[in-house]
């Protein structure tokens, strides 16, 4: 039998269940306590009617919230790209070759080597918050690179995206269509049985709007479901076709017309905004405000990858879209759980209400709104992934 624990104590809970609470979409209940049953969250209230249990941890006073849920990252790689971060911070200019430096350390690196990395950022993001994160392959661009990066994600979280559709393979530079051919065939079959998801950047440079569409639309007759790296350096096509394809989410949303934003607005497909790709690269940040005014749904993550955003912390993107995005720490806060949860279409994580996965946060804060106030400081003071302290 499973034993249950009282978090007690807590000085502001964050259950993102709206009817608790102070009815705002946090659902912040203040003086509260959580019980935690095997896996799964079995009640959250008011401290003094918190039921009897077997173990018993006090929050000194502090916050919980639900882990956070990082919806977006390229974890399956080998090799640094230090060099480049440091010519394009000292303004000197950059010559494009990034994403290939990569590709060739990670096809170079061995299985071992790639896993450890995996784990290493894994760990790294756990330790600051994060308990439910997507990977994406995407820098090995042969059919054994690609699949053998799934299936070691596969080993270490359910959320697994198929990304042979990061930029056309070095060897087909002459023939994208011949690239296209093979990320819809066999690379596809050798990926498929390791991933939920399909992905594709759909940019200038990279794929266009007919590939994408033929890539998801593969994808998904594969059972993959689709997301789509869209409008990050320009305005494309990218966010229409993932709302005609009722993708789970449209990651980047930099550049978006008005007509972008209404079409996002009026689906289920989630807006996924990376602040750490525009830091890193000094470029515009993305208008949080001006989706969130038209009614769309916002998820924060991470964008975890050696070249362009090579940050695992949630709560740093946190900082930034309410320092720089126009974001409330309370949307900040919310699209970095329950919106990374939507970006996944997941109904049992990024939040902490009875039934719940026991995914859950202690900050060294009377309030979440210490993520932002106190950027870069290390508040995560305890972590509980599917009911175990594991931080
Ligand atoms: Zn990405």
């Amino acid at each position: 039998m499973s034993s249950s624990t009282l978090i007690t104590n807590i000085a502001t809970l964050v259950t993102n269940d709206p009817s608790l609470g102070n009815g705002t979409p946090l659902g912040l209940v203040r003086d509260a306590a959580v019980v935690i049953d095997g896996d799964r969250i079995g009640w959250t209230g008011g401290t003094s009617k918190a039921p009897a249990t077997d173990n018993r941890v006090d929050a000194g006073g502090r916050t919980v919230l639900p882990g956070f849920v990082d919806s977006h990252s390229h974890l399956l790689f080998a090799g640094d790209r230090t060099e480049e971060f440091a010519a394009r911070m000292s303004g000197r200019p950059y010559t494009a070759g990034g994403i290939r430096t990569t590709v060739a350390a990670t096809r170079a690196a061995t299985d071992a080597e790639l896993e450890a990395h995996l784990t290493r950022y894994l760990s790294e993001a756990l330790r600051q918050g994060t308990t439910t994160m997507e990977t994406k392959s995407g820098y090995g661009l042969t059919v054994a690179d690609e699949s053998r990066a799934l299936a070691l994600a596969a080993r270490h979280t359910d959320e697994v995206t198929y990304l042979g559709a990061h930029v056309v393979a070095p060897e087909y530079a002459d023939d994208p269509a011949a690239y296209v051919d093979l990320v819809t065939g066999e690379m596809l079959d050798a990926c498929a049985p390791h991933a939920r998801w399909i992905d594709v950047f759909c940019e200038r440079g990279a794929f266009d709007g007919d590939q994408a569409r033929a890539i998801l639309t593969a994808g998904r007759a594969r059972g993959l479901h689709p997301r789509v790296h869209a409008n990050q350096l320009s305005y494309g096509p990218g966010v229409q076709l993932a709302v005609e394809l009722d993708a789970a989410a449209a990651d980047h949303c930099t550049h978006l017309t008005d007509a972008d934003v209404d079409a996002l607005a009026h689906s289920r497909t989630v807006a996924t905004l990376l602040p750490g790709a525009e830091f890193s690269t000094r470029a515009a940040w993305p208008d949080a405000r001006r989706l969130l005014d038209a009614g769309a749904t916002v998820a924060l993550s991470t964008d975890c990858n050696p070249g362009s955003s090579f940050t695992s912390s949630v709560p740093f993107c946190v900082a930034l879209a309410v320092r720089d995005m126009g974001m409330t720490p309370d949307e900040a806060v919310w699209a970095a759980t329950a919106g990374g949860a939507a970006a996944l279409r997941r109904t049992d994580v990024g939040r902490l209400t009875p039934g719940a996965r026991a995914d859950l946060t202690l900050l060294d804060a009377p309030s979440h709104v210490h993520l932002a106030y106190r950027p870069g400081v290390p508040l995560v003071a305890g972590v509980w992934r599917r009911g175990v302290r594991v931080v």
